[in-house]
């Protein structure tokens, strides 16, 4: 395997973005265009972007104008999205909600469990509900199915029917099945799902990224061409995808402390670690990397390189036995790092600096 590059960002523009390191860069216009064309693609569907995937409030203020609402599943992500944007739509998920929670203002409510139901009831409050249903389908190819405690299956759904009233109305159904589907994976699930809620459906997220290949895209021309033809005439669909939006965007730039040979294998250890992008440990993949050679130490070259941090643990690795060339002082630029990177990782363990946060603008 050789360095799997940028996938479209500009290594010195990102790397001038930035003085210290390590450093997060998130191309703003980049998102900007992304959402722009993922918007387009997708006529008379709702767009919803998964709070969770990145709340940065930087790249929130990109893609508000180009979503219908977001998908926020807890309430600090509600907090955190009604402050910067009064009055958008939100809809409100997330398993275990507490009492609190319930009384949150949404557009929509994604239940859980008939249990959540009947607390969301005894509020006396009004709320528009979709059902969040965990159907019998079999989902192959996915990177992770969301089997296990989300969601109901048929006999929850059945015990929720009878409990609604004019205050909580029933608005449809929510789906969220999997992530890293493909777009021909996902409309032959639409088809089934869209016949089962004639008036409202939430097709969830899950579009594939592939960190293989940073240069790929979901192909969101025929997912959106796809919808049209499914959806019937009065149904309101909508999706709320998070990574493959911001993924992309993304940028953890650091530098090369020591190279080191243990055992026979090469290793370069990098400013930094997993505890700030832990995408890699979490996904089980080598972070697509470009090297800038901006030092004149001691180097490997051309050969087989596992790029680690500076945590004492094992499993503190970017990418394994990755053919590349570096030397002690060179930037090297992780790519793909706008989603379940920064915000999912142990930034406290071992008490390293934190990185600086930098953001690519027209201007
Ligand atoms: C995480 C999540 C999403 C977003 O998933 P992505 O894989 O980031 O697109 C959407 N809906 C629900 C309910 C989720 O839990």
């Amino acid at each position: 395997m050789t360095a799997l590059g940028m996938g479209g960002g500009n290594p010195e523009r990102l790397a001038a973005a930035a003085a210290g390191r390590p450093a997060y860069v998130y191309d703003l216009p980049a998102l900007d265009a992304h959402a722009a064309a993922v918007r387009q693609a997708l006529p008379g569907v709702e767009l919803y972007y998964a709070v969770k995937a990145n709340p940065d409030p930087e790249l929130l203020r990109v893609l508000e104008p180009h979503v219908d609402g977001f998908e926020v599943s807890s309430g600090g992500e509600h907090t955190h999205v009604t402050a910067l944007f009064p009055g958008k739509p939100l809809a409100l998920g997330g398993p275990g909600k507490t009492d609190a929670e319930l009384l949150l203002p949404a557009h929509r409510m994604h239940v859980e469990s008939p249990g959540e139901l009947r607390r969301l009831l005894s509020t006396g409050r009004r709320a528009d509900v979709l059902l969040r249903v965990n159907p019998d389908l079999p989902v192959s190819g996915a990177a992770l199915t969301m089997s296990g405690p989300f969601g109901m299956d048929d006999d929850d759904v059945r015990a929720c029917l009878p409990l609604f009233d004019d205050r909580v109305r029933l608005r449809g159904r929510h789906y969220h099945l999997a992530s890293g589907l493909d777009a021909d994976q996902l409309l032959g699930l639409a088809e089934t799902l869209l016949s089962t809620d004639p008036h409202e459906v939430n097709l969830g997220g899950g579009m594939a990224v592939d960190y293989r290949d940073p240069g790929a895209r979901f192909d969101w021309a025929a997912y959106g061409a796809g919808l049209a033809r499914l959806r019937r005439t009065g149904q309101v669909v909508r999706i709320e995808p998070g990574r493959a939006l911001t993924a992309y965007c993304g940028y953890y730039l650091t530098e090369v402390v020591d190279v080191k040979r243990v055992r026979g294998a090469a290793y370069a250890v990098l400013l930094g670690g997993t505890h700030h992008l832990r995408t890699p440990v979490t996904k089980g993949h080598d972070q697509p990397f470009t090297v800038l050679p901006t030092g004149n130490g001691p180097g490997l070259h051309d050969e087989p390189v596992t790029l680690v941090g500076q945590l004492c643990t094992p499993k503190d690795i970017f990418a394994r036995n990755i053919t590349t060339s570096l030397r002690v002082g060179d930037t090297v630029i992780f790519a793909m790092a706008g989603a379940y990177a920064w915000n999912i990782s142990h930034h406290d363990f071992l008490m390293h600096p934190k990185p600086g946060f930098h953001y690519l603008t027209n201007a």
